[in-house]
């Protein structure tokens, strides 16, 4: 039996990754820390809060004291780290808690694995997420791969680069067996309401604006996040220490094709006498945005033969399907409570 550490495992992401670990590997005991913050939620594990190898710890990665405890009470021998503050919007209005969450968060828990391991390569691994959005923003054409320089253009962006170059350094000074994936766009069930997707999908339904940065048309790479985990899973336990890779769902979309995308898919499941999206509502850019991500992976590819299995109409089709439940869910609720009498 093996103690692996999922750092974020209340959030989008990582609330996935600890179901799929638990559901494929019977040997591991996970150990899920998360500050529950406000990108946290319970019920996002609530297939797996009260399983027998699942141990939920509400902490902060930033807590030194509390990290080594974890890796010394465990046994910790092997780290899959998401936490982390992950919406660019709020990080241009409040960096702050991107540089201590992204950067001294990571910072203390490779300092734990150092200390715990003690440059025991072959039986303990590090494994960091990071994110395509290091490599800065790419034109009309071309794709980011792992030799891409860093150029990273948000507040979040670049508390995620710190990060990596922690995680490299760590491997180049201390001989830690640590792994670096850049992964594109991630869809899918539990994702926080702020993100883009959920806000098409919850505004439609509203009948309210749909805010569309700009001109709409920003491209970002689209990955769906089971395909993520399968990959998370195949780096995790067979990628060379040092090495990086670019995880991606070859599935480009500008955003306003993928906002019209869902409003067509919406006037087919839940029509209203009008198109969904005559509420496409153009707003004033995002400061420093993007314009196109791309990456290639080819080399996750050749070496792992990891690619994507769902394709986009299937995977569009379950998430479609999560946040209107969420929604029906929510009206429910309100309705109940508009009709709660007081005793
Ligand atoms: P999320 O915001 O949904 O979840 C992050 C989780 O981390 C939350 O549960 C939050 O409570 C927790 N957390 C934040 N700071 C913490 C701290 N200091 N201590 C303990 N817990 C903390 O994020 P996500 O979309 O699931 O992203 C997960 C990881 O993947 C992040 O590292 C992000 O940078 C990376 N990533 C995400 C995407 C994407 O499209 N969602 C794309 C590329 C990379």
């Amino acid at each position: 039996m093996k103690s692996l550490l999922i750092t974020g495992g209340a959030g989008f992401i990582g609330s996935h990754v600890v179901q799929h670990f638990l559901t494929h590997y019977p040997q591991y005991t996970i150990i899920n820390l998360d500050k529950l913050g406000y990108a946290g939620n319970v019920s996002n594990m609530q297939g797996f809060f009260d399983h027998p190898r699942h141990i939920f710890i509400k902490g902060d990665i930033i807590d030194k004291f509390m990290v080594e405890k974890i890796f010394v009470d465990y046994d910790i021998s092997g780290v899959i780290h998401l936490a982390a503050e992950s919406h660019v919007d709020n990080s241009i209005h409040a960096p702050d808690v991107f540089i201590q969450s992204n950067i001294v968060g990571t910072f203390t828990l490779l300092e734990a694995a150092k200390k715990h391991w003690r440059g025991n390569k072959k039986d303990n691994r590090f494994y960091h997420i990071s994110t395509d959005e290091v490599f800065g923003a790419l034109g009309a054409t071309g794709h980011f791969t792992e030799d891409s320089p860093y150029l990273p253009n948000s507040p979040y962006s670049a508390s995620k680069a710190s990060s990596d170059h922690l995680v490299r350094s760590f491997v180049k000074t201390y001989d830690l067996n640590a792994v670096i994936t850049h992964c594109s766009n991630n869809y899918g069930p539990h994702q926080h309401a702020e993100k883009f997707i959920p806000t098409v999908i919850r505004n439609a339904l509203l009948k309210r604006p749909i805010p569309i940065y700009g001109n709409g048309k920003n491209v970002r790479d689209w990955l769906y996040v089971e395909d993520h985990c399968r990959a998370i899973d195949v780096v995790f336990h067979q990628a060379q220490p040092g090495e990086n890779y670019n995880i991606g769902g070859n599935n480009e979309l500008s955003n306003i094709e993928l906002a019209t995308h869902l409003c067509q898919q919406l006037d087919q499941i839940l029509p209203w006498g009008e198109q969904y999206a005559s509420l496409l509502n153009y707003v004033k850019d995002r400061p420093g945005h993007d314009f196109r991500y791309a990456v290639s992976t080819q080399k996750i590819q050749q070496r792992f033969q990891w690619q994507p299995r769902y394709t986009f109409s299937q995977a569009l089709h379950n998430t479609l399907a999560y946040y209107i439940q969420q929604a029906t869910q929510s009206m429910r609720d309100k309705d109940q409570k508009s009709c709660d009498v007081p005793a």
